[in-house]
């Protein structure tokens, strides 16, 4: 099992769902709460997260990140968090990320949007020959028509390195149908998109499913409620998923892991990435996601290797498809894998 362990440390992995802000360091976090009343609040948040159903730990969480909103509070606390993130998967052999984030102003707009998304930009490049690191950027599901396509226009704006657009926030919004024009815009000038679909266990949310499987994003992200027709859909489509064992497990309510979609996906040979989603609030490594999947679906190192690689072909920035296999190639030739 140890060994197993290490295998899933050392083999050279490839992040594509993490949100910037949920990637927070737990200590970083505690030290940008400037009241005790904060701090006291993020305690009974930590502690009453895992308890109630799928609605009642979605809104646990989404109350943590609106208090760790209000601490953010200027460009230097967002490049210490990027600086930290990007330091995280670096000692986590992550060879390649995309990282997502909501763009945000600060003091009521004298710190505009753009110089957020650019502080972030300008860390990553500092990082850029340890980790290949591009951004996602992210629409919040509250957000108006107007400014989901002020993000649209920063994408566009710092396209070298912002290689997607996303859809997240709280799944109680439906709101994929107002802001689809901005993502059919983002599909007319060929930037990638991927959209959180499936969070939530109601009627609304499964007839949003069918819009958002309509549209056929590049991505989707976690897809943990859905009817037999979409799952049929979305593997016939061949729409790649991007799951995240912690956060889903926790946002489901399942007991344990063997009952993950995953396995379904997977027999399947369906397009997959493993991921963290929010590293930082769910206390989670990408190898640790990883080697919990290996093991509960009894993955060989082999397995394992072949996933990874199949994984570098849905990367949003296809200049980098080579240098992950090359990376997935060395490391098997060095170990004589196979
Ligand atoms: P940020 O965009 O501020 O860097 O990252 C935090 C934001 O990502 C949160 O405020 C939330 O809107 C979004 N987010 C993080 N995890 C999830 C998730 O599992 N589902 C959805 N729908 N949104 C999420």
């Amino acid at each position: 099992m140890d060994d197993l362990n290490r295998f899933c440390e050392s083999i050279p992995k490839i992040e594509l769902h993490a949100h910037l802000n949920g990637c927070i360091r737990s200590s970083t976090f505690r030290q940008l709460l400037s009241s005790p009343t904060d701090q006291m609040r993020f305690d009974t948040l930590d502690k009453e997260f895992p308890m109630g159903d799928t609605h009642s730990r979605m809104a646990n969480f989404f109350e943590k990140f609106s208090l760790l909103r209000s601490c953010i509070t200027n460009l230097d606390d967002i490049r210490r968090i990027t600086h930290e993130t990007l330091e995280d998967f670096i000692s986590d052999n992550v060879i390649y990320a995309e990282l997502r984030t909501r763009p945000r102003s600060f003091q009521n707009g004298a710190i505009a949007a753009s110089s957020y998304v650019e502080a972030i930009l300008e860390t990553m490049q500092e990082y850029e020959d340890k980790i290949c690191s591009r951004l996602i950027l992210s629409i919040d599901r509250t957000q108006t028509l107007e400014q989901a396509m002020e993000t649209l226009k920063l994408a566009e704006k710092y396209r070298a390195q912002v290689v997607g657009l996303d859809l997240s926030g709280d799944p109680n919004v439906k709101s994929f149908e107002r802001l689809r024009p901005v993502f059919d815009l983002a599909k007319q000038i060929n930037l990638s998109t991927t959209i959180h679909i499936g969070e939530l266990p109601d009627e609304e949310c499964l007839n949003e499913n069918n819009l958002i499987i309509d549209y056929k994003p590049t991505r989707l992200g976690h897809f943990n409620f859905r009817t037999d027709d979409q799952e049929q859909r979305v593997l016939k489509e061949q729409i790649p998923l991007e799951l995240c064992p912690t956060s889903n497990l926790l946002t489901m309510n399942l007991s344990d892991l063997s009952k993950h979609h995953f396995d379904l996906f997977y027999k399947n040979k369906h397009p997959l990435t493993i991921c963290t989603d929010d590293s930082g609030l769910m206390y989670c490594r990408l190898s640790s996601e990883i080697f919990q999947i290996v093991q509960t679906f009894r993955l060989t190192k082999k397995e394992l290797y072949e996933f990874m690689f199949q994984t570098s072909n849905f990367i949003f920035d296809k200049n980098m498809i080579e240098f992950c296999q090359t990376k997935l190639k060395n490391f098997s030739e060095q170990l004589n894998l196979f």
